[in-house]
């Protein structure tokens, strides 16, 4: 009997658990890669070279596999909402519509616009809202890490850790993108910002601050994506690292582990990890990679052999940060599909799954704080307590909250309360710091009418007058509350 019948006839649960053999897609089924060879696929000289960057590109690549408002739909959002540019590496691509069957002209077409993966990777314009596109409240540095920077690039919010941006380049751009001010080329929608330092002056003086600050213990090792920084750079950045004293976690960003996996499978890059892993555990310090995988299907057998290879290196961990996203993942079955897949497949331990943040065009992703709740309660129970992700919230000058942390929520006009037990980097003078409630906004769209009519009345105002008026309206209901 094999897994699958044994438990169909065992569990009558709401998820019902199976362990799936992970599958690398077969690549040659689009009409540009038939000729593709496996040496040419785990190159990761060929996957670089042939990461799609343009329309032309995914034109040679699909053919009329793929009918002509796909890519009209495609070419319009680059115009005129894309907050990313496009690229995708072929391992990427090569796991949107896993399971279709080209069958002639226009035979990919549904199955692509339904694709998860392809949802958050290559968006469309008939994918975003045209009711609430953007909230009011979104920004482009919606985390205000740029406000927190300590040295250029060196984020310090949270007392003991510090985010170290050390590349504005991934070898894959992400819808989604939080860091959509500084990551990736600009786009018609947005100019992004760069860098003033030279990347070798960042770092010294991240370095300087590391040193004179024994508070920080903990480095995130962020961009971008440190796979797109030369090995030896990035080897002498995390050396230099594990000499200061007071750091003892540090913590390797990188979306490629599943979005070119064939980065970390090459040699320079085990063996440097390992030379790195061993003067780690030497000084007893936890070196981990970060990984970001959004649906189970980006998981596949060449992901799996690139975390296992990081894993035998001698490092601490490989563990996932996804992001909830919807169209992608919001769901309890896609969230512990994508979970098991991690954990049984590719030994990469769920970890985190963030809300998607208040980003210009984002709506359409975004989901309330409610059904995140929700999701959560439903991947209680099924995973092993330590591989149980949680889900949480970015709040702006807050930081990370577990979604059922909120101190206050309006459930009418979509905004949630929140405080902190610390003080960021730019607050040590800020006396009200601790007191104050922070605020983090629903997706308009999932309002009941009253509140989608009360976003309505004022999502003209500028900033400050909005914020007085949600004061106000939170004030009238308090009011109204006590008097009933
Ligand atoms: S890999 Fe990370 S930093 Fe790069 S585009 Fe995606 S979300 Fe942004």
């Amino acid at each position: 009997m094999s897994i699958e019948t044994s438990i169909a006839s065992l569990t009558d649960q709401p998820y019902p658990y199976q362990r799936v053999e992970l599958v690398e897609p077969d690549w040659t089924r689009f009409p540009g890669w038939k000729d593709v060879t496996a040496a040419e696929w785990e190159s990761v000289q060929w996957q670089r070279s042939h990461c799609i960057k343009t329309l032309k590109q995914m034109r040679e690549l699909l053919g009329d596999l793929v009918d002509e408002r796909f890519y009209e739909d495609l070419e319009r959002d680059q115009a005129q909402r894309a907050t990313m540019s496009m690229l995708v590496p072929p391992q990427m691509i090569n796991t949107m519509a896993p399971h279709a069957e080209p069958a002639g002209p226009g035979s990919l077409t549904e199955a692509f616009y339904n694709d998860p993966v392809r949802h958050y990777m290559l968006p469309v314009f008939s994918d975003r809202r045209t009711d609430w596109p953007s909230h009011p409240h979104a920004t482009r540095d919606s985390l205000h890490e740029q406000d927190m920077w300590v040295a250029e690039g060196l984020t310090h919010r949270y007392p003991t850790k510090v985010l170290a941006e050390l590349l504005p380049t991934c070898p894959q751009y992400c819808g989604h993108c939080t860091r959509m001010d500084i990551v990736g080329n600009s786009t018609p929608t947005v100019s992004k910002l760069k860098f003033a330092g030279k990347p070798v002056d960042r770092i010294d003086a991240m370095m300087d601050y590391l040193r004179r600050t024994p508070s920080v213990r903990d480095v995130v090792v962020s961009g971008g994506d440190v796979a797109n920084m030369p090995w030896p750079r990035l080897e002498d950045f995390l050396t230099r690292t594990l000499e200061v004293e007071n750091i003892r976690d540090i913590r390797l960003a990188t979306k490629a582990l599943m979005g070119l996996p064939q980065h970390w499978l090459q040699d320079e890059v085990r063996a440097g990890m390992e030379r790195v892993a061993t003067i780690a555990r030497r000084r007893g310090v936890s070196i981990a990679i970060h990984t970001h995988v959004n649906h189970a299907n980006s998981v596949t057998p060449l992901v799996a052999k690139a975390s296992s290879a990081m894993l035998e290196t001698g490092i601490r961990d490989v563990r996932n940060q996804g992001v909830l996203l919807d169209g992608v993942n919001a769901d309890p079955h896609a969230l512990l599909d994508l979970c098991f897949r991690l954990l049984d497949g590719a030994q990469i331990m769920p970890y985190y799954f963030y809300m998607c943040d208040m980003i210009p065009y984002s709506e359409h992703w975004r989901v309330s704080v409610a059904d995140a709740q929700r999701l959560q309660h439903h991947m209680m129970g099924y995973l092993p307590g330590f591989a149980t992700p949680r889900i949480v919230c970015d709040v702006p000058f807050v930081g990370k909250r577990w979604v059922h942390q909120l101190a206050e929520y309006d459930q009418m006009r979509g905004i949630s309360g929140w405080t902190k037990n610390y003080r960021t980097s730019i607050e040590t003078e800020d006396s009200g710091a601790l007191s104050r409630t922070y605020q983090y906004y629903d997706p308009i769209h999932t309002l009941p009418p009253e509140g989608q009519k009360w976003w309505a009345e004022h999502s003209d105002l500028d900033e400050s007058s909005l914020k007085a008026a949600e004061m106000a309206e939170a004030s009238r209901r308090t009011a109204a509350l006590q008097a009933y």
